[in-house]
């Protein structure tokens, strides 16, 4: 922030809020932000504690990202599409001194008020001055309360490099969230771990756009990398629509996205049906799931923007790897280019990787199949206060649950998740390969496949199918069979394919498996 303030207090951050638009300096920025550590500090935070925030992508959540850890406290990003029961466990497991809540996420937060322990004041981040309820001793107005801080305030300057400076829960399979900690050196090594060339290459010169949450994964570092380096930050607040991202693209001039598939299949639908300039873009980093191939290949070659897919987690901070082709895979055909493109990608430099299966390291093959796991600066070591760590953090290395294969280039490609894999008669099966392979159909909207009990196999793949609105009568279940037939092993083949309105999914936009394993578990004992 500092470095911001210094050398690029004129660049700005253009942010959405529910008024509307407004754009700030950099040195706008950095005093609000240093009039909130102020606040903070008056209302008795200190070094170490969690200060969480309930917010979307905008001004003031940027603020918070430095404010906190500058004052040595802890940045506590809280998912809002989570549970109220998974929220409440949250902010009680984290001990949360101070709440920064989005007017628009305060409903939410005030119904689970009473059954918050260590919360001692509601920050509301409201365009307004005024609080409707300003009886209340422990609400509190953040823009009246930065007119009251002290834009000079010192950030903390003695602080070790290992003390925790951000907090973010992850989900588990079954059970509570699983609290991941970042100290300032991963969030410092992360930056610039962003900023190099082979990886997503973010500079000054760039202007990017954080779709995904400011409250996942710090938006994947993001917001910190591009304040380091002086970046223009456009932040799209509450509630976008696919609409609203291809005019900021547009107007805006941006450089650089971040994203889940998710958004980026509605901004492709967006651009289909629209007239968009979105020549600026240089990259549209996509991750968090497979990107589906014919989406990359629908960007690049019907829009001519280029995709980079990549893969981390909440416990990495999340950047672990970048897919791109190395200089001498030039003369590959543009298919073979694309298979490389919609693995994965290489670990990035900093991190270290093995790939350990049944019988130890896996051969670098492309075929055989293990648990990835890490070890790095930017890898957190442990859960929060969690029994869970043991599980997941073993021998210095954190296990990523991700069964990958490892090709002779060294470029990692998911299979699939320990908990998703689908294991017929003995014989692993890919359900993402399926997956991806169906979403290359032009008809299909979105597909997911999982693994349902089956009396002979144990398992066996089903196919869940959205359609594109305008196929849902032109094809068929026989259809589909008959494209996916010629492209796997007919073990491979999904034993049915069930056509639904909408797949499920996660707070995070994820496919929800385990609510169509729940839906689908007899579907094949019963046909
Ligand atoms: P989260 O902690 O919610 O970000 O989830 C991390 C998990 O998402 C990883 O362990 C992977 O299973 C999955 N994931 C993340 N990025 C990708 C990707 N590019 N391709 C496939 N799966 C991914």
């Amino acid at each position: 922030m500092e470095r911001a303030e210094q050398f690029f207090p004129e660049k700005e951050v253009i942010s959405r809020t529910l008024g509307g638009v407004s754009t700030f300096t950099y040195r706008e920025i950095g005093k609000r932000t240093r009039r909130l550590a102020s606040a903070l500090a008056d209302l008795g935070v200190n070094r170490g504690d969690r200060v969480g925030t309930l917010a979307w992508n905008h001004h003031r959540h940027l603020e918070a990202y430095f404010a906190a850890p500058g004052m040595g406290a802890v940045l506590h990003t809280i998912n809002i599409r989570l549970s109220p029961e998974h929220i409440v466990y949250i902010i009680n497991n984290a001990e949360d001194k101070v709440l920064l809540v989005d007017e628009d996420v305060w409903p939410l937060v005030e119904k689970v008020r009473d059954q918050l322990k260590s919360v001692e004041a509601f920050i509301i981040m409201t365009d307004s001055q005024e609080l409707p309820d300003s009886e209340d001793s422990s609400l509190y107005s953040y823009e009246q309360l930065l007119e009251k801080g002290d834009e000079r305030f010192e950030f903390v300057k003695d602080l070790d490099e290992n003390e925790p400076a951000g907090l973010c829960y992850t989900s588990a399979t079954t059970g509570n969230p699983k609290g991941v900690v970042y100290s300032h050196r991963g969030i410092v090594l992360h930056c610039f771990a962003l900023g190099l060339a082979d990886t997503a290459g973010l500079s000054e010169e760039d202007r990017c756009m954080p779709v995904v949450p400011m409250f996942h994964v710090n938006a994947w570092g993001l917001p910190f990398a591009a304040t380091m380096l002086g970046t223009t930050q456009i932040l799209p607040g509450p509630q976008f629509t696919p609409k609203l991202l291809a005019d900021f693209i547009e107007s805006e001039k941006v450089t650089i996205t971040a994203g889940v598939p998710t958004i980026w299949l509605g901004l492709l639908n967006e651009l289909e049906s629209g007239s968009y300039d979105t020549s600026s873009l240089r990259a549209v980093l996509c991750g968090g799931s497979a990107a589906p191939l014919g989406m990359i290949r629908a960007y690049e070659t019907k829009y001519k923007i280029p995709f980079l897919h990549a893969y981390g987690m909440t416990e990495t901070s999340p950047l672990v790897t970048v897919s791109k082709l190395k200089s001498y895979q030039a003369d590959l055909n543009e298919e073979e280019k694309l298979d490389v493109r919609a693995k994965q990608g290489l670990l990035v430099p900093g991190l270290e990787m093995k790939v350990v299966g049944e019988h130890g390291e896996v051969e670098w093959n492309g075929e055989d199949m293990g648990e990835l796991m890490l070890r790095g600066p930017w890898i957190a070591n442990e859960y929060f206060r969690d029994e869970r760590s043991e599980e997941a953090f073993r021998d210095g290395w954190l296990h990523t649950g991700d069964v990958v294969t490892v090709d002779k280039e060294g470029v990692i490609k998911i299979v699939d998740r320990t908990k998703d894999l689908i294991k017929s008669g003995g014989e692993w099966i890919s359900s993402v390969d399926i997956e991806n392979t169906l979403m290359a159909h032009e008809a299909v909207f979105e597909a997911s496949v999982i693994a349902v009990a089956h009396p002979e196999w144990q398992e066996r793949p089903v196919a869940c199918v959205v359609l594109k609105e305008e196929e849902r009568d032109r094809v068929s279940k026989e259809d589909l069979m008959a494209y996916l037939k010629p492209q796997f092993a007919k073990w491979w083949l999904p034993d049915d394919i069930v056509f639904l309105e909408e797949i499920p999914k996660t707070s995070v936009g994820k496919f929800l498996k385990r609510s169509l394993r729940d839906q689908l578990k007899d579907h094949l004992a019963v046909k």
